[in-house]
């Protein structure tokens, strides 16, 4: 069965680009009924957070990018990785090495000005027959493995298609520290192995890490896992997206109002495509993913795009599973919604793009209104005023019901002999705190009777 992984090194909040590195794994593991692991590379201990492993957790499980197993943290499996480092030593696959920091400067400065590519020489790789130079007193090694020497390294990977390295660019790789800890490129191995992962989907930053950790692998008597190495995600500037560059860690964008699944749809076509096909939800996507049609070339972002992208699931959303969400972001404006909420997020989300701006129209039912000084000097004039009060006093009397309402509206029109925006332009700024809202009685409906004859007496 299918086994994919995430291995995020928490080194910064993670962000969109990221993610997509989470979406197809965990999009396989579930389209083949295989499982999706989450491993965290906290080796940096310098560069590595609790916030930043946080924001990864709190970002999938946003998403619903859920793991069968793990989080797996590598500073908690150090014990393993030294026991196979062990094994690896006894069975002559890796040599200690004591280049001291100024020799191996001066070996690459050599290089260098012979415009040769920088890399170890192998002077301390034991072979039949070589004299090793004297060990240095009291220096500890670090531990190299025996790379390959001649032929190819070679693998199909899902995107960039074939692709062969010549084992003589590839040096013998350090992977024990002088103080034994293990290095990247090895636990990396190690994990993928231990954690029998079959696939590795990951960015194509690590392209160069494949061909040394094959050799790992092989060493070790495993078969290497089907590699896809994803091409970067761009910003709207076109550079990479990064930490650095202002890219924000995903959770931001719940905080923004985008849903879960208008954030899949997105990132999965940002590297990934079924035919046209631009809105789907995540049944389909898990339908449709496969491996083949993951794109070849970076992809940037763009934020209109998304937004449109989560206007078209907004409007799609069942009205009572988005009202939890909204209220959500009414919460953190300090407003409490009620049971209405649902029917109000009905009444309004085909105008709105993000969940913010919903809660927003949503709180001019919970929280005061406050029409702008400009909206009541257009619409309120005194000349409406006698038809205000003659419907103020017409709903205080009628069904409040959509029905009941729209009675009480026509009446008034009619008693006054006005046109219908006539008086329904003033109503909603008066209730609504703005003239631009759907159908009045479909509105004035959703609230208490009691509020809108208070807010008419505003005028
Ligand atoms: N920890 C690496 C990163 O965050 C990913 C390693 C991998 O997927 O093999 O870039």
């Amino acid at each position: 069965t299918v086994r994919t992984r995430f291995a995020p090194s928490p080194t910064g909040f993670i962000h969109l680009g990221n993610i997509r590195s989470a979406l197809y794994p965990w999009a396989f593991a579930r389209s083949t009924g295989g499982a999706f692991i989450l491993r965290i590379e906290d080796t940096d201990l310098e560069r590595s957070s609790q916030a930043a492993v946080d924001v990864i957790i709190e970002g999938m499980k946003w998403l619903g990018l859920d793991h069968d197993e793990g989080p797996f943290y590598q500073m908690q499996r150090m014990d393993r990785y030294k026991t196979v480092l062990a094994d690896m030593v006894t069975a002559g696959l890796v040599y200690p090495c004591y280049m001291s920091v100024a020799e191996l400067d001066a070996l690459r400065e050599r290089q260098m000005a012979a415009k040769e590519k920088p890399r170890y020489d192998g002077t301390w790789r034991p072979e039949p027959g070589k004299a090793l130079p004297p060990v240095p007193e009291g220096v500890k090694p670090v531990l190299r493995f025996k790379n390959p020497q001649g032929g190819v390294v070679a693998w199909d990977d899902k995107v960039k298609g074939r692709i062969e390295i010549s084992n003589d660019e590839l040096d013998d790789l350090v992977i024990a520290r002088p103080d034994g800890t293990p290095t990247y490129n090895f636990c990396v191995v190690v994990d993928d192995i231990d954690m029998a992962i079959t696939h590795v989907i990951r960015g194509d930053d690590h392209v160069n890490n494949t061909p040394r950790q094959i050799n790992i692998f092989h060493a070790l008597g495993k078969e290497p896992p089907v590699y896809a190495h994803l091409p970067t995600v761009l910003n709207e500037q076109g550079e990479k997206m990064s930490k650095r560059n202002g890219a924000k860690p995903v959770t931001q964008y719940r905080d923004e109002g985008y849903l879960p699944d208008a954030m899949v749809n997105y990132l999965a076509r940002l590297g990934w495509s079924h035919g046209d096909d631009e809105i789907f939800n995540r049944a389909q996507f898990l339908a449709w993913f496969d491996l083949d049609h993951l794109g070849r070339s970076a992809a940037q972002f763009d934020e209109a795009k998304l937004r449109w992208v989560n206007a078209q699931h907004l409007k799609a959303m069942d009205d009572a599973a988005l009202a939890p969400i909204v209220a959500d972001q009414l919460m953190k404006r300090g407003v409490r919604a009620d049971e209405r909420l649902a029917r109000i997020c009905g009444l309004f989300k085909d105008r709105c793009d993000t969940t913010v701006a919903l809660a927003i129209w949503a709180s001019a039912f919970y929280d005061k209104v406050m029409p702008s000084d400009e909206e009541r000097a257009q619409h309120i004039t005194e000349a409406i005023k006698p038809a205000l009060a003659t419907l103020a006093a017409k709903l205080a009397e009628c069904e409040w019901t959509k029905a009941g309402i729209s009675v009480a509206i026509k009446e008034t029109t009619a008693a006054h002999g006005i046109k219908m925006p006539q008086l329904a332009m003033p109503v909603r700024v008066l209730v609504m705190g703005t003239a631009q809202t759907p159908s009045l009685d479909a509105v004035l409906e959703l609230y208490q009777r009691q509020t809108v004859l208070e807010r008419l007496q505003n005028s």
